[in-house]
């Protein structure tokens, strides 16, 4: 009663009072009933999520805010992939590379620049450091949120009930997330022998020198963003793929046209290309290749010797983080590649077991992650039996150089769900006038993919300066339904590149 006194005084508003009392109140019931299943030698609580990264952390923290008395196991840092070796110090990073892009544009612009030196140290100092404080904020929001916290691994236990044990130490509840996200994929030293002496994305966020000589090796995302920000920052960086472009998921136009990017920007790209072996001299690591003669039929292979590498990064693929889960003592089910196995609510076969985020394979992003968590979290504590997300159209954008946005179908899925002549693409391509008088150029390209009379908008793909920023207003409308007419009804905004999706013919 004292600290309430106490609270009273300092607080100077009712609401405010009334919000700490019922805070105060759900903690004390929490902790009694935490305290009352102690005997049972096994901690309870309404929701407990493994895994605090943007899915776990946004399903506890909503599902607190509807009363449930929540946990989160979390085996390494709080944020999960996206704050510690994914979108947010990828992004410092990519900021970084796009200073050393205009840098280049900043005597065409009037400004002497000579003399301009770049020091990754620093760079990566204030990149730790601010991701430092993430995770502090991250902890304090569960703290406040009155959210237990439990660091260390879970894995599930053969109880009857489903449970998981973390450090010697069982918890359970009736509504139980699994939100364990994924790892970069690894290639191993038998297939191609000396792999090993490579990393991942997760060792360029380690990386406490900008390397000299890199070879990034694959062709989706990740190896685009990393072997643009390696390049563009000065390393002489050479990227490997096994066919002829990368982002091959992405629109046909998209992804030719980064492909034709990267190595406009002086990538040195090695099409049809992989890696057979990798060994360590002293002066560096040699990487040698195998490349196919894509013009001869009879799989005529080439052998050539990438020297003196510094830093040699995998970047083929993810896998989810399932292996130590001891799943099987659930039941519940995993695919071939081990993601677990959801309904569209989230639901496992197991009942009272959910999963969501990048374990489940499906459109690996944060927002659609902590969107999943969120709409979960309304389904099992506020009775909102429909909350779920919706996974079409979900923009995305890749931070290459210049970036990429796209939503919606690609032209080529959209030909396999409505057929070519149900179709129109507006497509345009022009270079941004903030290139007028550079020296430096690049191009921006645009799709637009229209269905039917009404010429509905599906898909609108884009590569060029802003479209990063571009993206979420167009998402909007084609998630409300806008047609081609919609776009045309709207006054363009002059002079930008955007206004070009507006005035298409
Ligand atoms: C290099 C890179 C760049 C990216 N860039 C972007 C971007 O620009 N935009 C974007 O939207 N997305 C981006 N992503 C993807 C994004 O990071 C993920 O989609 C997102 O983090 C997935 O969230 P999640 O909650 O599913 O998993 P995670 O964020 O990975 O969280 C899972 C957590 O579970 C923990 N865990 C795993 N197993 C256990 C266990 N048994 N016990 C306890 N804890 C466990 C892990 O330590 C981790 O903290 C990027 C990813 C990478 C790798």
């Amino acid at each position: 009663m004292a600290v309430l006194v106490q609270l009273t005084r300092r607080t100077q508003t009712h609401h405010r009072v009334e919000s700490l009392l019922s805070s105060f109140c759900r903690h004390s019931f929490a902790v009694l009933r935490r305290n009352n299943m102690a005997s049972d030698a096994t901690t309870r609580f309404d929701f407990l999520v493994i895994g605090g990264g943007s899915g776990g952390l946004a399903g506890a923290r909503r599902a607190s805010e509807l009363g449930a008395n929540a946990a989160v196991i979390e085996s390494h840092k709080l944020g999960g992939t996206c704050v510690n070796v994914g979108c947010v110090p990828k992004k410092v990073m990519w900021n970084a590379a796009v200073h050393a892009e205009y840098l280049h544009d900043h005597s065409d612009y009037g400004f002497d620049v000579e003399n301009v030196r770049f020091s990754w140290e620093t760079l990566k100092a204030k990149r730790d450091a601010y991701v430092g404080r993430l995770n502090h904020i991250y902890r304090n929001n569960l703290d406040k949120a009155k959210i237990q916290f439990i660091q260390g691994f879970a894995r599930f236990t053969d109880d009857p009930e489903p449970t998981v044990e973390v450090d010697g130490r069982k918890y359970t509840a009736p509504h139980i997330l699994i939100a364990t996200g994924g790892q970069p994929s690894l290639m191993n030293d038998a297939e191609v022998p000396g792999a090993s002496l490579g990393i991942t994305s997760d060792g360029f966020f380690e990386l406490e020198t900008l390397p000299k000589r890199s070879v990034v090796v694959g062709a989706g995302y990740i190896a685009v963003e990393m072997a643009g920000i390696l390049s563009t920052l000065g390393s002489k960086t050479s990227l490997i793929i096994r066919q002829t472009g990368v982002l091959r998921n992405f629109d046909s136009l998209i992804s030719a046209n980064c492909t034709k990017e990267l190595q406009n920007s002086g990538i040195d790209l090695w099409k049809n290309s992989q890696v057979k072996s990798v060994s360590k001299t002293d002066k560096g690591l040699e990487v040698t290749l195998v490349t196919k003669d894509a013009e001869k039929n009879n799989g005529e292979e080439k052998i050539s010797t990438i020297q003196e590498v510094d830093c040699l990064l995998w970047a083929i693929g993810r896998q989810p983080n399932t292996a130590g889960l001891n799943l099987s003592k659930t039941g519940v089910d995993t695919d071939e590649r081990g993601h677990i196995i959801v309904d569209e609510f989230q639901n496992t076969n197991r009942s009272g077991i959910y999963a969501l985020g990048d374990v489940c394979g499906k459109a690996l992003l944060t927002p659609v992650a902590i969107a999943a968590g969120r709409k979960l979290a309304h389904r099992l504590f506020e009775g909102k039996k429909d909350s779920k997300l919706d996974y079409s159209s979900i923009p995305t954008v890749v931070f290459s150089h210049p970036p990429i946005g796209t939503v919606g179908l690609t032209e080529e899925e959209a030909i396999t769900s409505w057929g070519k002549e149900n179709l129109k693409i507006y497509k345009t391509s022009f270079t941004p006038m903030y290139h007028a008088i550079t020296s430096r150029k690049s191009q921006c390209i645009m799709k637009l993919v229209c269905v039917g009379k009404e010429e509905k908008v599906v898909g609108l793909h884009m590569q060029g300066l802003g479209c990063d920023e571009m993206l979420q207003g167009f998402s909007v409308a084609i998630k409300m339904g806008a047609t081609k007419a919609d776009f045309d009804k709207t006054i363009a905004i002059h002079p930008t590149s955007s206004e070009e999706f507006v005035t298409m013919r």
